[in-house]
C-alpha cells in the first residue's frame, strides 16, 4: 500500500462513506497505472462508485484542505494541459495560480472566485447596496471600503457581521476588518468590480441623502430590504422565476431568465430561517409551518408598478425551498405584430381566426411556451366595445381593461366547475378558459361554441395536429371537434441574439445536417450569433421571440378528424392542403432573418416529417 499515491479527495471520499477503502486503493491502482494521468474524481466516476455531482459535493465541503489546482482538475474545470501552461505563466510573470488561469482565458473571474470561496469554506456573494444591512453601514464612510476595498453584507443567526472581500489574504485589508470587527466576524468572497460598484452607490446614496432625505431610517429591517432587493433584481433582470435553494452549506440564487436558469450568488446559510419567514409573512403563509409544502401570492410594488408574485416553497433535506414566480407584468400585453408571427401568418390570423364570430381557439404548448402572451394578444385586438369578452382563469395573470376576468379560487369553492356553469349565463360573446385540462372543460368549450360563441382555451400539446387528437383522445364526438374547431395554434420560444455582441458566424454543416438542410441551401445568407457580453449575462442572448405553427382547418382536415385518421395523415393532409408551416420551419424562416440561431431551433422545436427546402419555407413566410 505504501507506494499508492495518497490522495485527498480520496480521503475525503471514504470518511463521507462514499467509497469503501478497498474501492480507493483499487482506483489508485488504477491511476497510477493509466499512461495518460487521469484525476481521481474522473476514475471513481466511471468505475460506477459514485456520480460527478456527489465528488463535485465532496470537493466542495473538503476543498479547504485542498489545493487549488487539484479542485479544479478533479472538477474537470480545467485540464492538466491546461495547468501545466498556467503553472509556467505563473512562475514567469509572478502571478497567482488564480490569475494565470483567468489570463489565459481558461478560467473565468467568476468560476475562479466561486471555487476559491469553495476552497474556503465560505460563501460566494455578489454584493448589492439594497442587499446589506444598513445597521452595519453605520458609521463606515465610502472612502474608508475604498481605501481596504470590502463592505460589510449582513448578519449572520448570532450578529456576527459577514464581510464580502476579493481577495482573502490581503494584508490590509485583512488588517482593517479585523480592527473594525475586533476579530468577530465572518468572510465571503466577492467579484472586485461588484464590491467598487457598492461602494460607489453608498457614495451617491450618502450624497443624495445629505441633500434630501435625512430622515430616511437605517434601522430598516435588514432582511425585509434583502428580500425586497433579491425580488426586485429578478424584476429588473427580466426573470421569471426566483430560486432560493438551500444547498448543504450555503442558499444558492438563481433566476430564470429567457427561459435559462441563471446562476446569481450565494447567501450565508445562517440566513435561511429569516428569509423564508419574511418571504412567509409577505405570502401571508403560516410561519409556523416548516414540515409542509406550501404556496401562495405576494403582491410586490416595484418603482411603482404592480407585480403578482406566486410563491411554492418545497420541503427538502437541506430546508424550505423557495420559488417565486413573477406574474402580471403589465409591460407583458404586447400588440400582435410583435408576437413574432410573419405577415403572411399574421393576416390569416387576424382574418380567419380572430375575426371569425364563433367557434373554438386552441393555443397550444408546454409550460413556458408563450401561449398566454398569444392569448392575451388576441384578446386585447378583440377587446372593443360591441364585444363581451369573460374569462375563467387559474389564475388571472395580465389585467386587461375591458374584460371580465374571473380567477379560480379551489380553496374557497370557486372551482372551475362552478365556475363554467355560471360563464354562459353572462352573456358573454367571447369565452376564455384559461387551459383545457379534461373531459368537462372540452366539452364546455364545445358547448359554448355550438350556442354561438367564440371560445378560447390553451391546452397542452406538442404542437397543433397533437391538439387535435387530444380531443379525440378525450371521447369527444369526432364530428363536434370537426363543426367546432376553427384553429389550433402551437408555439415555442427561441432566445433572440443580443445586438449588443452580436458577430458573423458561419453554421457548421453538422448543425445543419440536424435539422435536415443541406449546406447549398444556405450558402447565400449572411448567419450571425452572441458572442456574449455583459449586457446578455453572457449568454449571447436576450430577449425572445415566439416561432408559430398556425394550423386554420379546411374541409379537408375536417374529413380527416371525422375519418379518425392517424396523427400522420392528418399532418400531411394539413401540409398539403392548408399550407402548415411547422414550428421548426417557421424557426429556421427566423435564423435566416438574423432573430435566432440553428442551436435554438434544434433546442425548442420538435421534428418535423415534412420539411419543405429553404427558399421554399421562405417563400411561404413572408
Ligand atoms: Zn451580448
Amino acid at each position: 500500500m505504501t507506494d499508492l499515491p495518497t490522495s485527498k479527495l480520496g480521503e475525503a471520499l471514504v470518511k463521507e462513506g462514499i467509497l469503501t477503502p478497498e474501492q480507493l486503493a483499487h482506483a489508485l491502482r488504477i491511476q497510477k497505472y493509466l499512461e495518460q494521468p487521469k484525476p481521481l474524481g474522473a476514475i471513481v466516476v466511471e468505475l460506477g462508485y459514485t456520480t460527478k455531482r456527489r465528488v463535485a459535493e465532496v470537493l466542495k465541503k473538503y476543498g479547504s484542505g485542498m489545493r487549488l489546482g487539484e479542485m479544479l482538475l478533479e472538477q474537470g474545470l480545467i485540464t492538466s494541459e491546461g495547468l501545466e501552461q498556467a503553472l509556467r505563466i505563473q512562475k514567469e510573470q509572478n502571478l497567482k495560480l488564480g490569475e494565470a488561469l483567468v489570463q489565459l482565458g481558461i478560467l473565468n473571474e467568476r468560476t475562479l472566485l466561486q471555487n476559491l470561496a469553495h476552497q474556503a469554506g465560505i460563501p460566494y456573494v455578489e454584493p448589492q447596496l439594497g442587499m446589506i444591512d444598513p445597521t452595519l453601514l453605520t458609521g463606515l464612510s465610502p472612502e474608508y471600503l475604498e481605501k481596504y476595498l470590502f463592505v460589510p453584507f449582513t448578519r449572520d443567526d448570532e450578529g456576527t457581521p459577514v464581510v464580502v472581500v476579493h481577495e482573502l489574504n490581503e494584508q490590509t485589508t485583512s488588517q482593517a476588518i479585523q480592527d473594525l470587527y475586533k476579530g468577530r466576524y465572518k468572510l465571503a468572497l466577492g467579484p472586485l468590480d461588484a464590491i467598487k460598484q457598492t461602494i460607489q452607490d453608498f457614495r451617491s446614496f450618502k450624497q443624495n441623502l445629505g441633500k434630501k432625505d435625512k430622515q430616511r431610517s437605517v434601522e430598516e429591517d435588514s432582511i425585509v430590504q434583502l428580500v425586497n432587493q433579491i425580488i426586485s433584481t429578478g424584476i429588473d433582470e427580466r426573470a421569471s422565476d426566483i430560486h432560493i435553494e438551500p444547498m448543504s452549506d450555503v442558499i444558492r440564487l438563481r433566476y430564470r431568465v429567457d427561459g435559462v436558469l441563471v446562476y446569481k450568488m450565494d447567501l450565508p446559510k445562517d440566513l435561511l430561517p429569516r428569509i423564508s419567514s419574511r418571504i412567509k409573512i409577505m405570502a401571508d403563509c403560516n410561519i409556523a409551518e416548516h414540515q409542509h409544502h406550501q404556496g401562495g401570492r405576494i403582491l410586490f410594488n416595484h418603482r411603482g408598478q404592480d407585480f403578482d408574485l406566486r410563491l411554492s416553497i418545497y420541503i427538502t433535506v437541506h430546508g424550505e425551498c423557495m420559488v417565486l414566480r413573477i406574474l402580471n407584468k403589465q409591460t407583458g400585453l404586447i400588440d400582435l405584430e410583435e408576437l413574432g408571427m410573419n405577415r403572411l401568418m399574421l393576416d390569416r390570423y387576424r382574418t380567419e381566426v380572430l375575426d371569425t364570430p364563433t367557434g373554438v381557439v386552441l393555443i397550444t404548448g408546454p409550460t413556458g411556451s408563450g401561449k398566454t402572451t398569444t392569448l392575451y394578444s388576441s384578446l386585447h385586438y378583440c377587446n372593443t366595445v360591441d364585444r363581451k369578452i369573460i374569462t375563467a382563469e387559474d389564475p388571472v395573470e395580465y389585467m386587461i381593461d375591458g374584460l371580465i376576468q374571473c380567477s379560480i379560487y379551489d380553496k374557497i369553492g370557486r372551482t372551475f366547475e362552478a365556475t363554467l356553469r355560471e360563464i354562459v349565463r353572462q352573456d358573454p360573446d367571447i369565452i376564455v378558459l384559461g387551459e383545457i385540462r379534461d373531459k368537462t372543460s372540452a366539452e364546455t368549450a364545445i358547448q359554448a361554441a355550438l350556442t354561438g360563441h367564440k371560445v378560447y382555451s390553451t391546452f397542452h400539446t406538442e404542437d397543433t395536429i397533437g391538439g387535435l387528437l387530444r380531443l379525440i383522445d378525450m371521447d369527444i364526438e369526432t364530428f363536434l371537434i370537426s363543426s367546432t374547431v376553427i384553429s389550433v395554434v402551437a408555439q415555442r420560444l427561441l432566445r433572440r441574439i443580443c445586438d449588443q455582441c452580436a458577430a458573423p458566424y458561419t453554421p457548421s454543416p453538422v448543425e445543419l445536417d440536424r435539422l435536415g438542410i443541406k449546406p447549398a441551401e444556405v450558402r447565400e445568407f449572411d448567419f450571425r450569433k452572441g458572442k456574449g457580453c455583459k449586457h446578455c449575462n453572457h449568454t449571447g442572448y436576450r430577449g425572445r421571440i415566439a416561432c408559430y405553427e398556425l394550423l386554420i382547418l379546411n374541409e379537408d382536415v375536417k374529413e380527416a378528424i371525422l375519418q379518425k385518421r392517424a396523427s400522420y395523415a392528418i399532418r400531411q393532409i394539413c401540409v398539403e392542403s392548408t399550407g402548415l408551416i411547422s414550428m421548426r420551419e417557421d424557426g429556421i424562416s427566423k435564423v435566416i432573418r438574423g432573430d435566432t440561431t440553428f442551436s435554438e431551433v434544434l433546442r425548442s422545436t420538435p421534428r418535423t416529417v415534412f420539411m419543405r427546402p429553404v427558399q421554399q419555407i421562405l417563400a411561404m413566410t413572408q
